[in-house]
């Protein structure tokens, strides 16, 4: 089905970003949608149940709206309920459930298809993210059931014997509260330490918990193989089995690049693979086509964040109300 409208502007990805885009484009008399693959703010919305922001409330807040939680951090709930009410009182105009297949360029506007129908717009909005693609372990038996990528919560691995691999926030989180709630837990850590990254009022719990024996961990470690009731571990001392019911591989996610080069993108040719990017506009190579939030970082997830990237959303809605201010005969 073919949407009629052709949109000012139309923005990929409904998660904070996206949704900041959205307001600033409200705010300018934009006409815009919002598509959305799944929930709103669907990343958040898959993070741990039991997880805490490391950012203050007041620097996860877009369009100028309060975000008050009960205490300085707030809880993935509180942040649900803040982005939920957002698109309420902004009047949001957000298609759920809905992922963007493939964009195309066609006489000087872009044709957007959806698993449900095709629009057409002036300019592009890729806020996608990067928590949509797992990076995989790539050993034999990671395809089983007990293998888990994504974590929600402690209680269904109580009592169970849990290997955690990753040294990273993630992992260090899942380690710590699944043994508190009864689990055996192991770690398989592929260097020599704990992330440095790891949120440093955890970092000494999880150091102790190591040292004192409660949860084991291999340094320079990787694992091998994983069957049905045990994983093979390469360690330094050689190669070990151990006893397992789940393996929760906290190895990280990426972007999904392949979607921006699809569209013409350029990526930077060294590791970061960074999306060619204009910082005082956000607009790509590919002209009307914008980047904001996380993935303008390429595979660097790290750099930016909700509260270093809300920003984009008026730099970018900025450019285009200049852009579309100015005569179409003197742009060319
Ligand atoms: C455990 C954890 C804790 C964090 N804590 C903090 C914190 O304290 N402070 C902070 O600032 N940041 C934090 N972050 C990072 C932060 O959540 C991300 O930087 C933020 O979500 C980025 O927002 P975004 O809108 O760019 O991307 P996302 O929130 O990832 O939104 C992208 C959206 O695009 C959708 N999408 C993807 N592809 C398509 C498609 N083809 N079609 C339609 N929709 C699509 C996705 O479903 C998703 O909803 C944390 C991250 C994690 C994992």
């Amino acid at each position: 089905m073919e949407s009629e409208t052709t949109y000012d502007l139309i923005i990929i990805g409904g998660g904070p970003i996206g949704l900041a885009c959205a307001i600033e484009a409200k705010k300018a008399g934009l006409s815009y949608v919002i598509l959305e693959k799944g929930a709103l703010v669907n990343s958040l919305y898959n993070y741990p149940s039991n997880m805490t922001f490391f950012s203050t409330s007041e620097r996860l807040e877009i369009g100028g709206v309060p975000f008050v939680s009960n205490s300085p951090k707030p809880t993935r709930a509180e942040a649900l309920e803040y982005y939920r009410r957002v698109a309420i009182s902004g009047g949001l105009h957000i298609k759920l459930f809905e992922e963007v297949m493939k964009v195309q360029k066609e006489n000087g506007s872009f044709s957007v298809a959806t698993t449900k129908q095709t629009y057409t717009c002036k300019n592009i909005i890729i806020a996608t993210g990067f928590y949509d693609i797992p990076y995989l372990l790539n050993v034999p038996g990671e395809n089983l059931p007990k293998v888990k990528h994504y974590y929600k919560d402690p209680h269904y691995y109580a009592f169970q014997k849990v290997l955690v691999v990753g040294a990273a926030n993630s992992a260090i989180d899942v380690a710590l509260e699944t043994w508190r709630k009864g689990a055996e837990v192991t770690m398989v850590i592929r260097g020599d330490k704990i992330s440095d990254r790891v949120k440093y009022w955890v970092k000494p719990d999880i150091d102790n918990r190591i040292a004192e024996g409660s949860i084991k961990a291999y340094f320079n470690s990787s694992i091998a193989e994983i069957r049905e009731h045990e994983v093979d571990i390469n360690t330094p001392e050689g190669l070990i089995t151990i006893e397992n019911d789940w393996v929760l591989a906290m190895t990280g996610y990426q972007p999904n690049l392949k979607f921006l080069r699809e569209m013409g993108i350029l990526l930077s040719d060294d590791a970061v693979l960074r999306p060619d990017v204009d910082e005082d506009t956000q607009e790509t190579n590919v002209p009307g086509v914008y980047l904001a939030g996380v993935i303008c970082g390429g595979m660097n997830t790290h750099r930016l964040f909700i509260e270093n990237s809300r920003i984009h959303a008026e730099k970018i809605i900025n450019h285009i109300k200049m852009r579309s201010s100015i005569p179409e005969a003197s742009l060319v």
